[in-house]
């Protein structure tokens, strides 16, 4: 059984003229001890997907169908307070700023203690000392002297090493991961990425990690779920889809990707940008972008078949399981 199982989940966002639809039709699973990338432009879905497996869902947006599966159990339709629970002692979360996760008004120390006593029924001392071991584990140095300073005396690297420590105070087996290393240098990125590769494979953790960057996911994830306007258009293993990706989309997100060696040439880029919610095409939303439409594409919209082992794609190209010559 799948630690995680999304099957069929709709997001919508009620507005004046219509209602809007983030999050169309979305399925996906995450193992226990498996790193799950889901990547795709800004708008593609991915962050609603995160926030609505998390319970974050801000209203008027709500989970308008399908269902979200937690270690077996339903937890789309928990009240708020159960989510809460869930949240943080089950699943923990990492966003793009550390700041929006830290208080600035608090030490890291007061916030991590904090933290693992609504979790846990440790003493206060014994809080304080695992709080100690968590800065240590996230590699926060000499953190006997670091655990009484404040947000704001941490560099932006180190911060996130922080809300690392927040979120896997209470272990939890599924960590939300959304852009955790977009705002910092790319020096600072490859360490947090070394991370929580390192927390996935010493504790077991899974994690979500939802990225634009399909380098992030190339040097971190195990499987990757590609989405575009609302939908997964792409999922399988990584190194499957790195090899040989099927759908134009991803085609176009593997040419972006930098290479060693090749500085002097410029990278691709996809022509176009992703649709707004109010004007997703009709058909396959990736027509006016995509180098393969056809007439027919502007018409039917693919639904997600299987092309290969555990790999499946979105594209009329597959409609019969293989692409057309
Ligand atoms: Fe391109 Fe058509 Fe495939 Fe969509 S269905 S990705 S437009 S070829």
């Amino acid at each position: 059984m799948a630690l995680l199982q999304v099957d069929r989940l709709r997001v919508e966002f009620p507005a004046r003229q219509r209602t809007l639809v983030a999050v169309d039709d979305v399925s996906l699973s995450i193992d226990a001890g498996e790193v799950l990338g889901v990547v795709g432009e800004s708008g593609a879905g991915k962050s609603v997907t995160g926030a609505a497996i998390i319970g974050l869902i801000e209203p008027p947006g709500r989970i308008a169908g399908g269902e979200i599966r937690f270690a077996g159990r339903r937890i789309d339709c928990l009240p708020d307070d159960a989510k809460r629970h869930i949240r943080g002692r089950e699943i923990g979360s990492v966003f793009q700023d550390p700041l929006t996760s830290l208080n600035p008004l608090f030490t890291v120390g007061q916030q991590l203690v904090e933290t693992i006593l609504a979790h846990s029924d440790r003493t206060a001392a014994d809080a304080r000392r695992h709080a100690l071991r968590l800065l240590e584990e996230v590699g926060i140095p000499a953190p006997a002297q670091r655990i009484d300073a404040y947000p704001h005396e941490f560099s932006g690297g180190m911060r996130q090493r922080v809300v690392i420590a927040l979120a896997i105070c209470a272990a939890p087996r599924l960590i939300i991961a959304d852009e955790p290393t977009t705002a910092l240098d790319v020096s600072i990125q490859s360490q947090i990425i070394a991370l929580l590769k390192r927390l996935c494979r010493e504790h077991g953790t899974a994690i979500m990690l939802i990225t634009h960057d399909m380098g992030v996911i190339a040097e971190t994830a195990d499987r990757v779920a590609v989405m575009y306007a609302g939908r997964i258009v792409e999922v399988g293993p990584v190194r499957q889809i790195l090899r040989s990706p099927n759908h134009p989309y991803t085609q176009g997100l593997m040419e972006s990707i930098p290479r060693l060696g090749s500085d002097s040439a410029p990278l691709a880029q996809i022509d176009g940008a992703m649709p707004r919610l109010h004007e997703i095409p009709v058909g396959c939303a990736f027509h006016p972008r995509c180098p393969d439409a056809s007439e027919r594409c502007r018409e039917t919209r693919p639904a997600l078949r299987m092309v290969a082992d555990s790999a499946s794609v979105a594209c009329l190209l597959f409609d019969d399981g293989c692409a057309d010559d």
